[in-house]
C-alpha cells in the first residue's frame, strides 16, 4: 500500500497545508453528502496520514474512498491529479485487504464471476451480438465493440447506432463476443480483473484483425485509449475511436441526409468523454449539424460538466445518492429551456433518466444516436 501511494505523498502535503478546498465546487459525492471527508481534500488527507502511520487503513476509510464517482471535477479546481490519487487509493485498499463496501466489491465479483458487472447471461449476450448480420463480416475497417451496458441494458440504443452506421454506409463490423472492457471493475479498484479484461480484449481484437475499434460508450473509450496503456505497459495495437469522432466526420463530408428538428436540446458532458478524453465539441457540431436544432448550454458545461452521479461504482455502491445527483444535473439542464437533454454516453443516459423520473421532470433524456435518427427518419 505505501509503495503504491508514496508517488502522491508531497501533493498530500501540499494539499494538507493550502487549506484551499476548492475542489469541494461541484464535487457530486461532497455535494450529496455533504461531509468534507467524501471531498477530495478529505480522502488526500486520510492518503497523507495513512503514509504517515497516523490512521489506519481500514472499512471506514474505504467507505469515503470508494465514494469517489472518479468525475475529475477535483483535478480542474485543483490543478493536481487527485482523481489518480483517489484512484490508486481504491486499489491500494483493496490489495490491502482491507473490506470494501458491498455495493462496490459486487461490480468487481461480478465481472470476475460472471464476465460483466450486471451478472447477465452471457451466453444470451452472445446469441444476441450473433443476430446481428455485421458480427458475420470480417476484414471490415472498423470493429464496433458493444459494452456491456448496451448489450444488457440498451437494445434498443443499439439498434438506432446501428440504423446510424448502415445509413452512412460504414465499412464496420461487430465483435460477437460480449467480454467487459474492465473499467466498471478498475474504477472500483480490481486492478487485477481490470488487466484480465484488457488481456482478453487485446487477444479478441487481435483475432479479428481489428485495427480500428469503434465505440459509443464513453467508458469504454477512456478505457481503450487512456488506461490500457498503462495497465498493459504500452498501447494496445489498435486505434480506439468514439462514435462522436467518427460521425462529426460524417457531418463533415455530408454522408447525412438530415431533415429539420425544430427542437431546443442542451448537452451533458459525460466525464469519461469530456474531462479525461479531451472529447467536447465533437458531439456539439454533430448536434449543430442538425437543421433547425438549437443547442443551448448548461452554466456547467464542458471541462466544468458537473458529474451525472454514476460513475467509479458509485451508482452500485450509493444507488439513491446517484440518482439525486442525477436529478440535480437534470435541473440544471431544465434551467436553460431546452426540452431534450442529449449525451453520448449509454451509462450516463441510464441515470440520467432515471433522475428525470424521480423528479417527475418532463425532459426527454436521449443519446446523440436517437437525437440524429429522428432527423433521419424525416
Ligand atoms: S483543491 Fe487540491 S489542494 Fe485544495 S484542498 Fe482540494 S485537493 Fe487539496
Ligand atoms: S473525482 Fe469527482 S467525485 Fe471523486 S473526489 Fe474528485 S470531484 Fe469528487
Amino acid at each position: 500500500m505505501i509503495e503504491r501511494l508514496k508517488q502522491f505523498e508531497d501533493w498530500a502535503r501540499a494539499c494538507i497545508h493550502v487549506r484551499c478546498g476548492f475542489c469541494r465546487e461541484n464535487c457530486p459525492a461532497y455535494s450529496q453528502l455533504k461531509l468534507d471527508s467524501y471531498a477530495a481534500k478529505g480522502k488526500v488527507t486520510m492518503l497523507h496520514h495513512i503514509l504517515k502511520g497516523t490512521l489506519e487503513a481500514d472499512a471506514a476509510v474505504a467507505e469515503r474512498v470508494f465514494a469517489c464517482t472518479n468525475c475529475g471535477l477535483c483535478d480542474v479546481a485543483c490543478g493536481y491529479d487527485q482523481s489518480r490519487a483517489i484512484q490508486q487509493m481504491k486499489i491500494a485498499l483493496r490489495e490491502y485487504g482491507v473490506d470494501i463496501p458491498e455495493g462496490y466489491d459486487r461490480i468487481s465479483t461480478r465481472t470476475r464471476e460472471m464476465g460483466n458487472p450486471y451478472s447477465a447471461d452471457v451466453s444470451e449476450g452472445s446469441e444476441y451480438l450473433r443476430s446481428i448480420p455485421e458480427s458475420r463480416k470480417q476484414n471490415a475497417h472498423y470493429t464496433l465493440f458493444l459494452g456491456c451496458t448496451q448489450i444488457y441494458r440498451d437494445r434498443e440504443g443499439i439498434a438506432l447506432l446501428l440504423r446510424i452506421l448502415r445509413s452512412a454506409e460504414i465499412d464496420f463490423q461487430v465483435l460477437n463476443e460480449p467480454v467487459c472492457c474492465g473499467s466498471p471493475a478498475y474504477r472500483v479498484g480490481d486492478e487485477s480483473q481490470a488487466l484480465e479484461q484488457a488481456n482478453s480484449i487485446k487477444d479478441l481484437f487481435a483475432q479479428s484483425q481489428s485495427e480500428n475499434v469503434l465505440t459509443s460508450c464513453a467508458g469504454c473509450y477512456r478505457m481503450f485509449s487512456r488506461d490500457y496503456p498503462a495497465l498493459l505497459n504500452g498501447p494496445p495495437e489498435f486505434r480506439t475511436i468514439h462514435l462522436t469522432e467518427l460521425l462529426k466526420e460524417v457531418v463533415e463530408s455530408g454522408g447525412f441526409s438530415l431533415s429539420p428538428l425544430d427542437v431546443t436540446v442542451t448537452y451533458h458532458d459525460p466525464c469519461h468523454l469530456g474531462r479525461h478524453s479531451g472529447l467536447y465539441e465533437e458531439p456539439r457540431e454533430i448536434l449543430m449539424s442538425i437543421p433547425g436544432l438549437t443547442l443551448v448550454e448548461m452554466e456547467w458545461n464542458r471541462k466544468f460538466a458537473k458529474c451525472c452521479g454514476a460513475g467509479g461504482g458509485f451508482r452500485s455502491g450509493l444507488g439513491e445518492d446517484a440518482i439525486a445527483i442525477a436529478a440535480s444535473r437534470v435541473r440544471e439542464a431544465e434551467a436553460t429551456g431546452a426540452t431534450i437533454l442529449v449525451t453520448s454516453c449509454p451509462f450516463c443516459l441510464r441515470n440520467l433518466r432515471d433522475g428525470a423520473e424521480s423528479i417527475g421532470s418532463g425532459m426527454e433524456i436521449l443519446s446523440i444516436e436517437s437525437v440524429l435518427a429522428r432527423s433521419l427518419e424525416r
